[in-house]
């Protein structure tokens, strides 16, 4: 294929329609049809990057192979694609501007005005631009938030020059909803037609409508969306609320979205692609009737987005392993020594999150040690694998107090400490340790069996490290090393390898599982909370 050709995704009506799952099961039905495709998202708020965000603002920071701290939905775009992301695939509006004042600052702009027309709206332009140098088929761009807002507007201007620029290469596809007014009994398509004159009055006529909705519409409803909107009829499409995320590339390719696409950007459409490694995953779901029931002990249970990429891993390790997956989410604030027996008796798996400071951590330590005593399958993800640590060196060890340096300095026992590059960093944003690590497995470790290699490639996001000082100590009670960076010596992965399962990664495996390719040590994580069942 000769051009790149672009797809933009905006939103109307309401947020959170699930503009990353469209935009993403579009390139999944576009993939599989050959194209090589990559998604990228454009956040229209001013922090640099998602890192510096708390779960409370922005759910779950995901990280990219090459250190870029991101948005959530390039997990998702990761998932589907089964292709990794970069930082060239999520945008601020904070990366655009710091871009243009350097290059102002540098004198670049040679004493013109620097405006938001055309220079933020170019360097937008050029970071679209800038992925079909990896020769992709297709970039899709989903821009953020809802349309209308103020912060949006350069970037949907951005939009209205390229589709003018590249004419049949970019087309817009706008995601809306169509609530269903119960004492009416009735879909109202009102909001709908409000959104898509808020885009036309931006200058942009969106070529595939998708609506997102609870229950089938009528098509009499969507030939009036179509007339209303400027839009043919069959580029109407429905996104209706289905069991799983896995099923909406199936139920858009019912309502062939992606023979749409490809006609609107004068692309041959050739017999319709029958998905079938996709399709075996989600039969394998639908046939799994066993259940398997994994504890996530974490201080963000409450919030839907804060753990993302573990739930989908697990969900995915739990699919593979034909099982149901029953996550019991345990709030590591409310574990005490008198309850958390109760709390976690009935678990066949513990998951000790990921995260940062001291609120909760106590809860964390108690969980792991129930499960070490009691030999229940536990893993333990970055900040719950330094947990592991503390909990073995205060109750294996004898190390009374021994903590990470992380929540006390002054602990007698810094088992964890801060990274020695870390010390005299002094900005936040994006200077953690971040992005793909080698990391080498001992042969004979029960992670080595998982993975089935000695080389991996893990991607990381921390500062605190084991501190190397203790580790003989640790190896002779049985706290194992198993997993080191070859480059470093940093330690990746301990276990205990007496106990049927227990095992704790400093690195995210969570950001490494797709559903064509589960992450290897959540799916033998899984297995092994069937086998304690
Ligand atoms: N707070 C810990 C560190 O910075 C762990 C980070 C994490 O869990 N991602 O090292």
């Amino acid at each position: 294929m000769a051009d790149t050709k672009y797809i933009f995704v905006s939103g109307g009506v309401v947020s959170s329609l699930g503009k990353g799952i469209v935009s993403a099961s579009l390139g999944k039905l576009l993939q599989a049809r050959g194209y090589h495709v990559t998604i990228q998202k454009f956040d229209p708020y001013i922090n640099i990057d998602p890192g510096t965000l708390n779960p409370y603002e922005h759910g779950e920071c995901y990280v990219t192979v090459d250190g870029h701290e991101a948005d959530l939905d390039l997990g998702h775009y990761e998932r589907f694609l089964n292709i990794p992301t970069t930082r060239a695939n999520n945008v601020t509006t904070g990366r655009i501007y710091q871009t243009v004042i350097d290059k102002e600052r540098k004198g670049d702009y040679l004493g013109k005005t620097v405006q938001v027309i055309p220079q933020i709206t170019d360097e937008i332009k050029r970071n679209v631009k800038l992925l079909s140098k990896h020769k992709f088929d297709f970039v899709i761009t989903e821009i953020g938030g809802t349309v209308g807002d103020i912060e949006s507007l350069p970037f949907i201007e951005s939009v209205r020059q390229l589709k003018w620029e590249l004419g049949k290469n970019c087309i817009c596809v706008h995601l809306t909803y169509v609530p269903y007014i119960a004492a009416a009994k009735e879909y109202k398509t009102k909001p709908t037609q409000h959104s898509v004159k808020q885009l036309q009055e931006l200058g942009i006529q969106p070529d595939v409508l998708v609506l997102r909705t609870e229950r089938r519409l009528k098509q009499d409803l969507i030939q009036k969306v179509a007339r209303f909107c400027n839009v043919e009829e069959n580029a109407v499409i429905q996104s209706i609320d289905v069991p799983t995320i896995y099923e909406v590339p199936l139920v858009l390719q019912e309502q062939n979205m992606d023979a749409i696409v490809l006609k609107k950007m004068g692309l041959e459409v050739n017999s319709t692609p029958d998905m079938t490694k996709w399709k075996g995953f989600l039969q394998r779901k639908a046939q799994a009737t066993e259940t398997v029931r994994i504890g996530l002990v974490g201080k963000y249970v409450e919030l839907q987005d804060a753990y993302k990429s573990i739930d989908e891993s697990l969900l995915q390790a739990a699919i593979y392993n034909d099982r149901k997956l029953d996550l019991c989410l345990i709030h590591s604030e409310k574990i005490t020594e008198a309850n958390v027996a109760e709390l976690l008796a009935g678990l066949d798996g513990i998951l000790v999150a990921p995260g940062f400071g001291q609120r909760g951590i106590e809860g964390k330590l108690t969980a792991i040690r129930y499960a070490r005593e009691n030999d229940k399958p536990c893993f333990g993800v970055c900040l719950g694998m330094q947990c592991m640590v503390i909990e073995f060196a205060r109750n294996v060890l004898g190390m009374a107090g021994a903590n990470s340096t992380e929540m006390e300095q002054t602990t007698p026992y810094k088992v964890i400490d801060l990274m020695e590059n870390q010390k005299n960093i002094i900005n936040m944003g994006g200077s953690m340790r971040l992005g793909a690590f080698d990391c080498v497995l001992q042969k004979d470790s029960k992670a080595y069996m998982a993975y089935g290699k000695e080389q991996i490639q893990e991607r990381h996001r921390h500062r605190f490290e084991f501190n190397n000082e203790y580790r003989e100590e640790f190896e002779a009670a049985g706290m194992k090393c198993v997993g080191e960076n070859p480059d470093s010596g940093l330690v990746e992965v301990v276990e205990i390898p007496t106990l049927q399962w227990f095992i704790g990664t400093q690195y995210h495996p969570e950001y490494n599982s797709t559903v064509v390719n589960p992450h290897p040590l959540f799916v033998s994580f899984v297995k092994a909370a069937i086998e304690n069942k």
